[in-house]
């Protein structure tokens, strides 16, 4: 961090004090060559995620309904609640380390499908119907036999 006043790098810390209820953290800092104070705010860096869908629109990325779809997905099957919280923390996390702004709907659903599919087959067939938008109960079909030979493997 530059000293404002003579741009050298180093300084040492006088003082750290929490800000903004620990979210963040101030400090007061003496420049090692002028020996000025100045003082430094440092936060973490939220990085905002995007979901692009189908039709283009944008909206921020909340893990609230991710999960909230894979709960409705799971509705009475033999998958807890705390699971499915794990799982959904677990996608989000993979996709903010993509280090991407945004991310198509398409790939979210896609990475709910590949673990719904490892968690419950009923809960994955009812995702997919949703998330795919099956237009005739022969696809429905398709995908159920599909998902037969893959629980068979
Ligand atoms: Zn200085």
């Amino acid at each position: 961090m530059k000293c404002p006043y003579c741009a050298t790098e180093s300084s040492k810390v006088l003082e750290s004090r929490d800000a903004r209820a620990g979210e963040a953290v101030r400090r007061r800092r003496e420049c090692d060559a002028c020996q000025r104070r100045f003082t430094t705010f440092e936060e973490v860096e939220r990085q905002r995620l995007y979901l692009v869908k189908r039709d283009g629109t944008r909206e921020e990325f909340s893990r609230e309904k991710l999960l909230a779809g894979m709960v409705l997905a799971c509705r009475k099957r033999p998958v807890s609640h705390g699971c499915l919280v794990e799982h959904a923390q677990r996608i989000e996390r993979d996709l903010h380390d993509r280090g991407e702004a945004e991310v198509a709907s398409s790939e979210v659903g896609k990475r709910v499908m590949q673990c719904l599919l490892a968690l419950d087959g009923v809960a994955y067939v009812r995702f997919a119907s949703v998330y795919e938008q099956f237009e005739s109960p022969e696809e429905f079909a398709q995908r159920v036999r599909e998902l037969g030979s893959l629980m068979v493997m």
